[in-house]
């Protein structure tokens, strides 16, 4: 898989994947969250925003089952699927899912380690059988 193009706004992003962390954007002013990352507040235009740590879990907001490769890399990875999560943190990421989907369930994530950036993924979070 090809390695993202990191850049100044998005290195925090990537730097806490590489330690198995998920990090949303918080204004310093009105205290919203979001991703993807942005060098100001999307809501009130504050700059400076604070990265905050989330849990990464989430829900299936929508997502979308490639059955037919991108690129000649992706030709032994189809079918697979690729989800819009909202956030349990706040924000919306889109990432791959692991196994099938539907809109609605809970995921947890999952992190792939490539040479040199981490990717987050996400399964299907496991049903409880304790209660
Ligand atoms: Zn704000």
């Amino acid at each position: 898989m090809r390695a993202p193009n990191i850049d100044i706004d998005s290195a925090p992003w990537w730097d806490a994947l590489r330690l198995h962390q998920v990090v949303v954007q918080q204004c310093r002013v009105c205290a919203r969250r979001w991703l993807p990352r942005t060098p100001a507040c999307p809501y009130c235009g504050a700059d400076a925003p604070n990265d905050q740590p989330i849990p990464g879990t989430g829900v299936v907001y929508s997502f979308v089952r490639a059955h037919r490769a991108m690129s000649d890399v992706m030709v032994k990875e189809v079918p697979y699927t690729i989800a819009a999560i909202d956030l349990d943190g706040g924000g919306r990421v889109f990432a791959r899912v692991e196994g099938d989907c539907s809109i609605g369930d809970a995921v947890i994530p999952e992190f792939v380690d490539h040479d040199t950036w981490t990717e987050l993924r996400y399964r299907q979070r496991p049903v409880d059988t304790t209660r």
